[in-house]
This record gives structure tokens, sequence and C-alpha cells, in this order.
């Protein structure tokens, strides 16, 4: 070891775990955030007054994908994404009001954005002569429409909010000319982001930020404006970055808004405004954020949480989704995350959902996407699932139009943006290995800004092995970053085959720090352990992973087309073989109870298939005969687990759930003992004369807490658009019950819509098969925002029924009903 490197050793020394033993004296160390000072990195990094930032984005170009994920690439490149003006209206140039402000075609509002920032940087990571003459006559087109006020793009957003600005979909038309900057030094892109922002600074504060979708993801701008001020160091922009961060909804407080894509979005804000106001609690507020989201609604695998389209209390089974959208958005914010923070765990969750979530989100063809991705999904059919998730319609059927009109345009930043984010710099003008895959990089380390290559060879996530060789002119002295995730506790590096003595936790990065020369090789192996998690908040039900991919029950399927384009059909995905297993585990071991598969061969070019993939895990499981989809072809929820079954124990095969397009990814476990329990039909059944299609019977049973007769934030059961009738609902009993008194909390939404309290109701219960009403009942109110309690003669029971006399002319609705 030289002294120079002694020196280093003792100043890390808190960071110092190992840094003898290596042949070549080669210091590792290990480091739970990577260093956020240092001389700066080569690139265009945060300028002061802003926090340094510890990672930074190497030009566009400077990495070349290759492998698996360059595969991904080209099949964007060929599929829905790579064609969209076939398809899309909003993407075809004539009379768009994106390169023709007095266009007479579509307004143009967040849908060309959208497909422009994926599909120009796809152009641009694969150095496809295609898409990027294609994409460059858009940004020409783009650039051409500014005006003399900085404004730019279609004129009907100048005033599309009653006369205020829509700010939204010009947040995605920056990200657009940023990587045309970053790729090509493009001389226009400054001083056209300089003239857009300067007119956005002179917004009335009033009239900034109006509208629901601009301040939910203010996030999104403020990363523009530090972008720009990073570039140019004009002091305003800081201004106007603080203007922006103060017109945000409230994302620094809290989750202050339920909308799946707003929260993949909004979360993050508060950490990227950290940069400018240094002070920790924004620094923490993306991490409270998302943990607040997650720990109610993301309890399974997959890295997604249930938003279909809001999130929803009562809604937390994963037969729930997360929509396309999100998972980009969320794969963008954890990019951002990882380079601001330099803390390995965002980098691990954009890995967790690009691999598990977003492949099944389209077919393997990537020529059409579903809307909706969930945990437990059986069938993906094209009917209605409301109100088993929110929103009505086709959602989980795979189309190549604008069914899914988002997710559709939006769906094309995902893989170019992972692959964009593969090696970043360091502020210590080293090299970060941040997102694994096969690979090439070439960039600027190092004292003096040498040039070096680095050579990535892998088949991860399928791989445990990541294999680096270095290419340099001359030796050049450079810290080397390897990230060790969070699932791994026993990597292990060799550095020209000599092992490197560092004890190599999981969620940190190893820093390896040499003087690098011509040939040599870094070898890194992370062992991927099978690990069997338990989810105590969903039904106790369990959930197999192996590295940084989770398993997925392989379920048969039978595709079927429909639609009527030959060239771009519709999908709907039927199951062929059953679905409705526990697994058996065994009790001391959990993990013990799988056998991994690895199929002989090459990694495929689409492994994120049923046939293809090229792992399989074999596993025990009996069925369970209760599992049933329910009326709406939706999977059944989950129930506690451990389950009883007398089936006979079979052997079940489990793929990479981004491989499953049908999927069961969290299992009830099948148990004997006294815990186990009969999955048989629920405890309560309610039923009713009608209920709207948008909400839902189970909202009565679902032991939320209403604020107020008009809340609106907990699902409802309402009678709508019936109005003035004679109604009931019902409770049916799997076990007689013994009743004595039961209430009522009225849904009533005056001054909004047309749900009042009822004029009367009534209490019935069952005897035998016929409804008698109850003996000795007080009077039943109709009170607003209270329980109306009912007491009546004690009764044994299997069901209870209110029969309820609507008001003349209006409808009416239950928010909560209870029998006790
Ligand atoms: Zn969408």
């Amino acid at each position: 070891m030289s002294c120079r490197r002694l020196a280093l050793a003792a100043v890390l020394s808190s960071f110092l775990l190992a840094a003898a033993g290596a042949a070549h004296g080669d210091a590792a160390r290990l480091l739970r955030r990577l260093p956020t000072t240092g001389p700066g990195a080569h690139y265009t990094s945060n300028r002061p007054p802003l926090a340094p930032s510890p990672l930074v984005k190497l030009p566009i170009g400077a990495i070349e994908p290759r492998g698996l994920l360059r595969n991904m690439l080209l099949t964007e490149a060929q599929g829905m994404s790579g064609h969209l003006p076939e398809l899309s209206r909003w993407c075809r140039m004539e009379g768009n009001a994106w390169a023709d402000p007095a266009g007479k075609g579509h307004s143009g509002w967040e849908e060309m954005p959208y497909w422009l920032k994926g599909y120009g940087d796809l152009g641009l990571v694969l150095k496809d002569p295609r898409i990027q003459a294609e994409s460059r006559r858009w940004v020409d087109a783009i650039i051409a429409t500014q005006d003399a006020d900085g404004w730019f793009g279609p004129r009907g957003l100048k005033t599309s909010l009653k006369g205020k600005p829509d700010l939204w979909p010009h947040m995605i038309a920056l990200n657009i000319l940023q990587s045309q900057f970053e790729a090509t030094g493009d001389e226009r892109v400054l001083p056209f982001m300089t003239r857009y922002f300067r007119w956005e600074l002179n917004c009335p504060a009033e009239d900034f930020m109006t509208g629901y979708w601009p301040k939910m993801r203010t996030g999104d701008n403020l990363e523009s404006v530090y972008w720009l001020y990073n570039r140019t160091g004009e002091a305003w922009l800081l201004e106007l970055a603080h203007k922006i961060h103060k017109h945000d909804a409230g994302w620094s407080k809290d989750v202050i808004n339920w909308h799946n894509v707003n929260i993949a979005q909004g979360f993050r804000e508060p950490t990227t405004y950290w940069m400018q106001s240094k002070e920790q609690p924004f620094y923490d507020g993306a991490e409270r954020n998302y943990r607040k989201v997650m720990d109610t609604y993301g309890q399974f695998p997959g890295g997604g949480f249930v938003g279909d389209e809001n999130s929803r209390p009562g809604y937390t089974d994963p037969r729930g989704g997360f929509e396309t959208c999100g998972i980009v958005e969320f794969m963008h914010s954890f990019e951002m995350l990882t380079k601001i923070t330099g803390e390995p765990v965002w980098a691990d969750r954009c890995e967790e959902i690009a691999f598990n979530s977003l492949p099944a989100a389209m077919t393997p063809d990537q020529r059409a996407l579903h809307y909706l991705t969930c945990p437990n999904q059986v069938q993906l059919d094209k009917e209605n699932k409301a109100p088993g998730i929110q929103n009505q319609g086709t959602m989980f059927s795979y189309s190549p139009g604008a069914a899914y009109r988002c997710c559709q345009h939006n769906v094309a930043h995902g893989w170019p943006y992972y692959a964009e984010e593969l090696w970043l710099a360091t502020i210590d003008r080293g090299l970060c290995a941040s997102l694994y895959a096969a690979s090439e990089v070439t960039a600027k380390v190092g004292a003096a800004g040498a040039t070096v290559k680095l050579t990535e060879e892998t088949g991860y996530p399928f791989e445990e092995t990541v294999r680096l060789k270095v290419s340099t002119a001359q030796p050049v002295a450079f810290p080397l970053y390897l990230r060790i995730p969070r699932w791994c506790d026993a990597a292990s590096i060799k550095v020209n085959g000599q092992d490197v003595a560092v004890k190599a936790e999981s969620s940190a990065y190893v820093a390896i720090d040499r003087t690098w020369a011509d040939g040599d090789t870094v070898t890194l192996t992370l062992p991927m352990r099978i690990v069997v998690r338990t989810w105590e908040k969903n039904a106790k039900a369990v959930s197999v992973e192996r590295g940084p991919l989770a398993y997925s029950l392989k379920i048969g399927e039978r595709w079927s087309k429909f639609g009527t384009d030959e060239k771009w059909p519709d999908w709907e995905v039927f199951p062929t073989t059953p679905w409705n297993y526990g697994l058996v585990l065994d009790a001391k071991d959990p993990a013990a109870s799988f056998e991994v598969v690895r199929k002989p061969g090459a990694l495929p070019e689409q492994p994120f298939t049923a046939a293809a993939t090229p792992i399989e895990l074999k596993a025990k499981a009996r069925k369970i005969p209760g599992w049933k989809q329910d009326a709406l072809g939706m999977v059944g929820k989950l129930r506690p687990s451990p389950v009883r079954s007398e089936e006979p124990e079979e052997p079940v095969t489990l793929i990479p759930m981004g491989a499953a397009r049908l999927r069961i990814s969290m299992f009830p476990t099948i148990g004997a003992g006294a815990d186990a329990q009969e999955w048989g039909v629920p405890g309560v059944v309610a039923t009713a004369s009608h209920c709207n299609t948008s909400d839902t019977v189970e909202a009565m049973n679902d032991g939320s807490a209403p604020q107020n007769s008009g809340d609106r934030s907990l699902p409802r059961f309402t009678w709508w658009d019936h109005k003035g009738t004679a109604e009931w609902v019902q409770y049916d009993f799997a076990k007689p019950r013994k009743l004595a008194s039961t209430s009522v909390y009225w849904f009533d939404d005056t001054g909004k819509g047309q749900c009042r309290v009822p004029a009367s109701w009534r209490v019935l219960v069952k005897v035998g098969t016929e409804w008698k009403l109850v003996s000795a009942p007080g009077e039943g109110g109709v009170t607003r925002d209270r329980w109306n309690k009912v007491n009546f003669e004690a009764v044994e029971t299997t069901g209870i029924r209110l029969e309820v006399k609507l008001r003349d002319g209006v409808s009416g609705g239950i928010l909560e009903w209870t029998a006790e």
C-alpha cells in the first residue's frame, strides 16, 4: 500500500472496513452513502449554492447498452413507441399545436411530449438514425414555435385553465430539449429554456401553478430549472425554483394527493428542493412520502402499489394494480433520487420495479400495453373491472391504441432513461456502476480527466456475476464504486483475479480506489438467495424473491386477438391452467422449499416471457378450491394464511414476475395446525337492490371512519341513479350472529351531488328463508354527519336487511353500516 493510499485510508477511516489483503494493495471501502464532497465531477453538476450532487449523469451516448437491455430497447424501437405516429393522432405533426401553434388540429396537451420524451432518448441511446431524424424534426418544430415572450408550443395552453396557463405539459416538453442538449450540445436549447423560464418567473403569483396537475408535479419543473441553472449560472433561476416550490401542492408536508401518477412524480419534490434549501426535513421528504404510500398500498413484491386510478382506503389487496405511467414515473423518480442522495436504496427500488413490473405491463414484443399491472392478476380480459378497480372500462387487456392514452405515450421513456443511468460519474472523479446491465461506458475520470472505457458483461438480473474490463491508454487513478443491492449479503469482488478484502454488506457501495491499467478486470459476484417474505398486512400471504427478481406462479396463457387492426392487434389473455394454489412451505426453513432450475444456453433475447425465462423455481402447493375469480373476472381477494386444504400436494413452477403476464405473486400458505383457517366464504356478503357502477357494496363494510356524510375520500355505496325509489341493502352471514342493534352512516353530498339522507328506513332480519321486521325497533334516524343507531329486541340471524325509501327526486347512499 502506497503512502498516498495510507493517508487516504486514514482520512476515511470511519468507512474503512478492510484495506489489506489484496495482492496489489487495493483499498476497498464500504460506504452507506456516496461521498458528497470532492473536487467535482468532470461533467456538469450542481453549482453553488445548490448542495453538491454525489452522482452525476453522463452525457447521453456515453453509455452503450448491450445484451438484455439493448434488446429491450430494440424491441421498443420496433414496437409501439418506435411507431407511435402510425397509431396515435397526437403524434402526427400536421396540424399539431406543438409544431404549429396556429395549427387547427388537436390542441395538443401531454400526449406528444410524453411520447417524444422517450422516443427522442430511445434514438439517442440506440444511435438509431431513423428515430434521431424524426425526433430532431419535432425538436426543430417545437423550438420554432417560441414567442417573443418565451412561451412555446400550443397557444391554447396559455389560457386553457379558465384563462390561466397550464404549466404541466411544458414540464415534459423541457425534458425533451434537455436530452437534445446533453446528447448533441444543440446551441438553441439553453437560450430557448432561458426565455421560457423568464416568462414563467414573470407569471403573476396568483396565476402560478393553477389547475390540478401542475402543482402536483412541480418537482419535474424544479428539476429542469436546476438543470439550466447548472449550465448558465443565472441566479434568478433559483428565484424561479423557489417560486415553483412555494406553489407546490404540499409534498414537503405529507402525501397530499392519492392519484398514483401524482404520487410517483410528486413524492420526490421535497428532496429535489433540498438541493436548494439544504434543510434536513426536505431531504427526508421523499423517503417519508414513499414509506407512507408503500406501507399501506404497496404490501407486496414488484415495487409498485395499488393506485388504480387513486389509492383508496380499503383497496390494498394485490389484485389491485398500478398504472403503467406510475411504473415509468417511479423509475424516473428513483433515478433522480439516486443522483441527489447517493443512497443505494433508490437504485434498488428502480431495479425492483423495472424488472418485476415494467416488462409485464407490455406484450413481449412491446406492440401493446395495458393500464394496470397487478401482483395477482389471472385474466386480462377487456371487460370492465369497476368497482373492483376504480376506473371504468377496459384496464387489463393489452392495446396499442388510445384506450390507455397517457400510458400509450408515456411508457416510451422507461427503458431509454434506465439505460442512461447504468453508469454515473462521481463527485470525486470516479465512476459508479449504479444499475447493472451489460454495457460499455466511455467517461472522463481521475484528476486530469483521462478518458477510459469500461465494458460490463453480465446476464443480470438473471445472472449473479458482473464482469468489468478497463480500457485505458495510460494507467489512471480513480475510484470505482459498485452498488451492493439490499438483497445481497454475501457479495464478493475480485480485481484481476485477486480477492478484494472488504466485507461487502448489503445496501452499500464498495469503492475500489486504485490506479487502473489497460486490461484490468473486476469480477463482482452477487449471490442470489431465495427469500420468502410474509406480508402481515396482506393476510399473511407470502412472496418469493431471489435477488432482484420476485417470482410468480407460472400460469398457462391463451392469447386472444381482438380489435380490427391486423398489424397492431389488441389482446386478451386467459388462463389455461389452475392458479388457485397455496404454497406448501418447509416450516423451519421456508426458502428450502424451492429448487432453482436454470435453463441451459445463452440468455434469450426476450427473457421476460413464461416460455423463455432462463430461471424457474420448483415448489409444492395445494389447490384452494374456495379461491375463485369474482363476478368481474378478477382474482378473489386473499384471505388469512395459513389456509387448510384437503387437496393433494402438487408440484408447481414459479417464473420471474416480469415474465408472467398472468400471475400469482402473493401466495396463501397451506397449513394444518391449530392456526390453519378454512378459506370458506367471507364472514359477511353485502348485496343491494342496486349499486352505482363506480361505487361498491363492499364500502359499507370496509371499516373506514367517515369524517362527515359528504366525505368523498372514502369508498362508498350509493343507489345512484335511482331517485325517490324504494331500495334495500343486505348482509348475509356465514354463521348465525346474535344482533340487537344496527348503525348507519348515510352518504349525503349536498352542495356537490344529488345524494341525500333517505326519507325513512326500517330493519329486517332473516328468519329461516324469510325476511321479518325486527321486534321493538327504535326510531331509524336520518341525520347527517353521524351514526344513526337503532336498537331492537335481540335475535339470532343469518342476515340483516335495511329497507330504505329515498327522498323524492334524489338518490342516496351509505358510507358505513354495522350490525352488533
Ligand atoms: Zn397512464
